[in-house]
């Protein structure tokens, strides 16, 4: 084949971005602030700072600055593993036979596997530079616990780690990769904390979720001297730090004068979305450009499409501040499914503006469905998808067999946010066709909804 635009379209280590961007600057409407839960009033920096390290608070409450200059240090690190590459798809879509053009950015070139690092690293250094002993926080699937624990001995800080019982159990491998960069493992609920023995009274038997997981690491943070609790998807400032997927993504593009119509990532808490989107949400609430923007969700989880916007908890245990966002309610504890890191109750801020102001759609897909898009994938561009990424990966495959349809040449950018080499028990069970696809009823949704704090 010969093409003129490659395969991989590389920038140099100089093109890593020298600044963060951080869209909320560009937002006419702001994303709604975070309240105390105790006094319904907007949390201070000083409130925030109790619980989150002092540089983190300020970036979470910036709005005003389109550009953060990213230190030295932290952009050191990223030389590491970035620039990632932005690959053309096109054996992806010679199999698909459609005349779309298919592109994605990978983020699972690092050990973590995933794009949690880009911001991990990030948190690490400002938890340093303010003299912390070491930080505490929840994983889900595991991903963002590894990026944390590399990031933390890169820095020489000490890392908690609850992991939701679930991954835990299912992901023994995750957890060895955490230890070895010294982080400590919990499976989450746990008898260490106060909270954690009041949800296990209240659900015995829990598999767990990212909101219990959340209330005991944070609980850990604030009852001990030099620990701050950080945060690896949903804020203000994670978002903020994923920025460099979409800069880079988008300088990419410019070298080769491409501009994409369509782009699409998985959400979870919307982290790697929102820093994928970044620059080209920015030039759309600027007015220089359009794209199509497409969040993908799991159908069991499936916030922003049968979600309510609200002031909710972001945690089981109620003791985190409340945020505005599309949720389910944080006494939904989705089924088990395969996609841990998809399965918060919430969704950024930021992101559920943004969708609330028609600036973005969002679908959902459901666990087989993925399950199939992410086995097609893998045999034809060769890599082990996530289940995560995989969500993107359907609704790109949907989308480009409607241009074969209509004969459209869109150009779709999709985000791989990371690889399943710690997912093959989920792959296992696709392949012995024992993975089910539970989508939660509507009752269920309203259950738990109708528990939502009374702010609004
Ligand atoms: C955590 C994770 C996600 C989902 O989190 P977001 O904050 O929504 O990006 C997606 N893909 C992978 C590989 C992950 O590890």
């Amino acid at each position: 084949m010969s093409q003129e635009i490659p395969y991989k379209i590389y920038l140099d280590e100089k093109d890593i971005p020298a600044s963060w961007y951080n869209m909320r600057a560009d937002m006419k409407n702001k994303p709604a602030p975070l309240l105390n839960p105790g006094t319904g009033r907007p949390m201070t920096a000083q409130e925030l700072s109790g619980v989150f390290c002092e540089e983190l608070v300020k970036q979470e409450l910036n709005e005003t600055d389109a550009y953060i200059e990213i230190p030295g240090d932290i952009r050191d690190f990223y030389k590491m593993y970035r620039p990632s590459p932005l690959v053309r798809a096109y054996c992806l879509e010679k199999k698909l036979d459609t005349p779309a053009k298919i592109y994605y950015k990978f983020e699972g070139n690092n050990t973590s596997g995933s794009h949690k690092l880009n911001s991990a690293i990030a948190q690490a250094y400002y938890a340093k530079q303010q003299g912390l002993k070491g930080v505490t926080t929840e994983t889900g699937a595991g991903q963002w616990g590894t990026a944390l624990s590399m990031a933390c001995a890169y820095f020489d800080l000490d890392c908690k780690v609850f992991m939701v019982k679930v991954s835990y159990e299912q992901k023994p491998f995750r957890r060895e990769v955490m230890r070895t960069y010294g982080a400590s493992v919990t499976p989450s609920p746990s008898e260490t904390t106060e909270v954690g023995r009041k949800i296990l009274a209240a659900h015995p038997g829990t598999t767990g979720s990212l909101g219990c997981a959340i209330s005991e690491a944070v609980e850990v943070a604030t009852h001990n001297e030099g620990y701050r609790y950080v945060l690896g998807s949903v804020l203000n400032q994670v978002l903020l730090h994923q920025s460099v997927i979409g800069l880079e993504a988008k300088a990419a593009f410019d070298k080769i004068g491409v501009k994409p119509d369509m782009i699409i990532g998985c959400a979870g808490g919307g982290s790697n979305l929102g820093g994928l989107i970044a620059p080209f949400m920015g030039e759309k609430l600027r007015g220089e450009a359009d794209y199509r923007i497409i969040a993908v969700e799991p159908a069991s989880c499936p916030s922003f499409t049968r979600g309510t916007y609200a002031y909710d908890f972001c945690d089981t245990g109620m003791i985190c501040p409340l945020a505005k966002m599309y949720t389910l309610g944080s006494d939904f504890i989705p089924a088990p499914n395969h996609a841990g890191g998809l399965r918060f109750h919430g969704m950024s801020s930021t992101l559920s503006q943004l969708y609330h102001d028609g600036y973005m759609e969002a679908t959902t897909a459901r666990q087989t469905d993925v399950f199939e898009a992410a086995e097609y994938f893998a045999r034809v561009e060769g890599i082990l998808p996530a289940p995560e990424s995989s969500h993107a990966i359907r609704v790109a495959i949907d989308e480009a067999k409607k241009c074969k349809e209509t004969g459209e040449e869109k150009t779709i950018l999709f985000g791989l946010t990371g690889t399943g080499y710690f997912d093959l028990v989920a792959y296992e069970k696709y392949n012995n066709g024992e993975m089910d696809d539970y989508i939660p009823t509507d009752e269920e949704l309203a259950a738990s909804i109708a528990k939502l704090p009374k702010i609004n």
